[in-house]
Order: structure tokens, then sequence, then C-alpha cells
């Protein structure tokens, strides 16, 4: 008998199962539909030997001491500072919008006063932002909206954001300073040999039983556990009796390339011409050396494996009436993006399962971190004024830079 059955082994149904073998010495079966661990941030060595990220780029980043401290049991970090470009009138300009940006685009020379003036004058003054539209002309005005934002958004959502909720870019800063980090969270940084080796070590324990080319509906029945973690879609648990909650879709076309280095930036944005949005190479995230190089590019589109929820008012809706029939289900735990039809970073994930994991052992969230960090068989890391420090297997990695922007 095992006391949980696990759907899904991505960041949520892992870090679940983690804690609740390794903290609570608990029985746990773990399934994947897919043939890997991991979830959408599984990585592997592809024919040529580089390491790719099979469903687009994942780059961990993340405010908090507790999460970054947790997943440092299962892996060395790599110090990595993520820089995107923006291909637009035929250059190639930092992203998210600062000082550089504005000077490039316009052939100006202006100071980071000056570029504050610059936007205030170009900003309009809108009553209500009430959409995204309404968030980016509002901040940096037209021009630069139809620049940067409009088509990027419409290839991205397939809508104009004159039609998407204020949050879909309320999450894009501008600066008006030189700093050209696409993140500035306290923590920034990537697994040392990968994600797919971290979430080994993560199940790696006599008590957890992984399946994997399993969908959870052909062992429910046959299989006797005691509760469920269900981290697929709320819907489909529910047989989609409401109607299926939509979703934006990605098509990943991968390429490896007979050169070192391909493009200027880890990833470039194209927010117009093209029907891809970014070109990604992955030797950039990862710091693999390696005489080829792997790129990805990202068509969205409607159909396919759900990734983006869709943020508008009927969705929520329809999401709320789901939310109320799992609300009925005490014996099932809904947990992570797609049962709980968000989107979350990797981190925000982690701490929604240990808040979980708190709630199923009768802690608060806070205690639950520090147990898990305490309690887990492998490495413990200490920080201190921002820099990481190891017991000896994690090299230095972060630096404290200011609040999150994605
Ligand atoms: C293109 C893209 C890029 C991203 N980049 C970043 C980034 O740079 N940084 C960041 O922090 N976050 C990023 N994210 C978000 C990140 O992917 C999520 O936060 C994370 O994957 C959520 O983990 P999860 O466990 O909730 O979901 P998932 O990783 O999706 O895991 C859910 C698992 O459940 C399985 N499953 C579903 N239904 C069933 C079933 N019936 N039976 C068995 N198994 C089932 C699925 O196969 C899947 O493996 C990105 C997401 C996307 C789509």
């Amino acid at each position: 008998m095992f006391d949980y059955l696990i759907v899904g082994a991505g960041f949520a149904g892992s870090v679940l199962a983690e804690r609740l073998a390794n903290g609570s010495g608990k029985k746990v079966l773990i399934c994947d539909k897919r043939p890997h661990i991991a979830g959408n941030a599984y990585d592997f060595y592809n024919d040529e030997g580089v390491l790719i990220h099979k469903y687009g780029p994942h780059i961990f980043h993340t405010n908090s001491k507790d999460v970054f401290d947790y997943l440092g049991q299962f892996t060395e970090w790599r110090e990595y500072q993520h820089r995107v470009l923006a291909s637009v009138d035929g250059m190639l300009v930092p992203m998210p919008i600062n000082l550089d940006t504005i000077n490039k685009l316009y052939g100006l020379n202006l100071t980071a006063f000056e570029v504050e003036e610059f936007l205030a004058s170009k900003a309009e003054k809108l009553d209500q932002i009430k959409t995204s539209e309404d968030v980016v002309v509002s901040k940096v005005g037209r021009e630069l909206y139809e620049k940067f934002f409009r088509n990027y958004t419409r290839k991205q959502w397939g809508l104009d954001p004159s039609e998407l909720d204020a949050s879909v870019t309320a999450r894009v800063p501008t600066r008006t300073n030189r700093d050209d980090r696409y993140f500035t969270d306290s923590y920034q940084a990537m697994p040392k040999h990968g994600y797919t080796r971290m979430f080994e070590r993560m199940l790696d324990n006599p008590n957890i039983k992984i399946m994997l080319n399993c969908d959870y509906r052909e062992i429910a029945d046959d299989i006797p556990y005691r509760e469920m973690i269900y981290t697929g879609p709320v819907d489909s648990f529910f047989n989609y009796r409401y109607g299926k909650l939509p979703y934006r879709s990605l098509e990943f076309k991968h390429e490896t390339h007979d050169t070192e280095k391909f493009q200027e930036a880890p990833v470039v944005n194209y927010p117009n011409e093209q029907a891809y949005t970014r070109i990604t190479e992955f030797k950039c995230l990862t710091g693999q050396e390696h005489k080829k190089t792997s790129i990805v590019y990202e068509y969205p589109q409607a159909e396919g494996d759900p990734y983006y929820p869709i943020p508008r008012p009927e969705n929520a809706e329809l999401y709320n009436k789901y939310k109320a029939l799992a609300d009925a289900r005490p014996d099932v735990h809904f947990v992570g993006r797609l049962a709980t039809y968000k989107y979350y970073n990797m981190d925000q994930i982690v701490a929604q399962a240990l808040t979980v994991y708190g709630k199923i052992i009768g802690m608060k969230r806070k205690e639950a971190a520090v147990a898990a960090v305490a309690s887990s068989p492998a490495t413990t890391t200490t920080t201190t004024n921002g820099k990481t420090k190891s017991n000896g297997k994690l090299p230095a990695t972060v630096q404290v830079t200011g609040n999150a922007v994605m």
C-alpha cells in the first residue's frame, strides 16, 4: 500500500515526493505520462552531446532563500545572470527597455535623468489601467508599445494586448539605467549538471517508486494508495465537466549548428516580422563548452501541450467552477500550475509544494521549508550577505540585486 499516489513528476510532484519520503518516511508512487521526470524543466544531452531544454529555456531565479537552499541540497549551482536582446528596426537592443535601448534605437546620447523625461513625454495619461495595452502605453507611449510589445503579445497569446488582462504586461519593466539583466532576483543560478540530474537526486529514495509513460488513470484503480497528489490539468481530472480551460501552447523547433556560437545573447526576442517569438542558445545558459551549438525557436500556437493559462476574466470564472469541485475532494491535493490553472515560475511552484507539505504534516510553510533543508540527506547550504556558501560541495553563486521582475 502506498501512502501517496503523486500524479506528475514536475517540480510540484517531485518536491512533494521528496518531502513525504525523506521528511516523513512515507511510501510514494509518482507517475508521469511523459517518458521522463522533471516535467517542463526536463533537459537532456541531444544526439550531438549538447545539453538542451526540451520544453524551452528554463532559467532559475528567486527571491526566496528557503527555496534556493532547499533545491541547493540536490544540485550544485552555476552562477548565471540572464540577458535578452530584442530585434527591432534591424538592430539588436537590450530587453527590458533601458537607457541603452532608447539611445541605440533613436541615435541619442541621453543620461538616465533625460531618458526618464523622454519616456514620461511619450507616456499616455489614462484614467484607468485595465488591459495590457493600457499598462505599456501609460508607461512608455504608443511608439515603443508598437515596436516591442504589440506584435509580440499578439503572437504569444493570439490576442491583441487590448484584449488581455493588465497582469500579462504588468511584469515587463522599463529601466532608466544601463542594467541589462532580465531578472533582478536575489538568487539567479542554473543547476550545474542540469535540471534532470537535480530531479534524479530529489527522487533518489527507496520509498519513492517512479512510473513513466503512465497516465494515472491506467493505474489508479489497481494500485492501493491512501491519498492522491494531483499536478495535472484540473479540467482533465473532472473529465472537462464544464468545458476545456483555454491554454496557449508552443511548438519548439530545435536545431544544432556546426559553429561554437550562434547569436549575440542567450535569448533574442523577435517581436515583429518572424512567426517565432524568440531564439534561445542553450550553451549560454548551461555554460557547456562544445564545438557545436544548439538553439530552439518558439512558435506560439493554440493547440498542443498546455503551457500558458490565458489570463482573461471568463477563464478565471471557468477555473473557479473547477476549483469548487477540487475543494470538495479532501482526498486529493491539487498542486502546481496545471492543477491551479495559473502561470507560476519554478520557484513559486517549489514554494507552493512546500506549503502543501506543511499542511499535510501540520506545519507552517516556513517551518516546513526549514525542516526540508535540515532533514535532507544531501548537502546543506548556508547563505550570508546574499552570497551562497556550501559545506564543501556548492560554489558561491548569487548576488543580491533587488526585486523580481517576472
Ligand atoms: C516555455 C516555458 C518556459 C518557462 N521558463 C521558465 C523559466 O525560465 N523560469 C521559471 O522559473 N519558470 C519557467 N517556466 C515555468 C515552469 O515550467 C513551471 O513553473 C513548472 O514547470 C511548473 O511545475 P509543475 O510541476 O506545476 O508542472 P509541470 O512541470 O508541467 O509538471 C506536471 C507534470 O504532470 C504530468 N501529467 C499531466 N497529466 C498527467 C496524467 N493524467 N497522468 C500522469 N502525469 C500527468 C505532465 O506530463 C507533467 O510532466 C516556463 C514554462 C514554459 C511553458
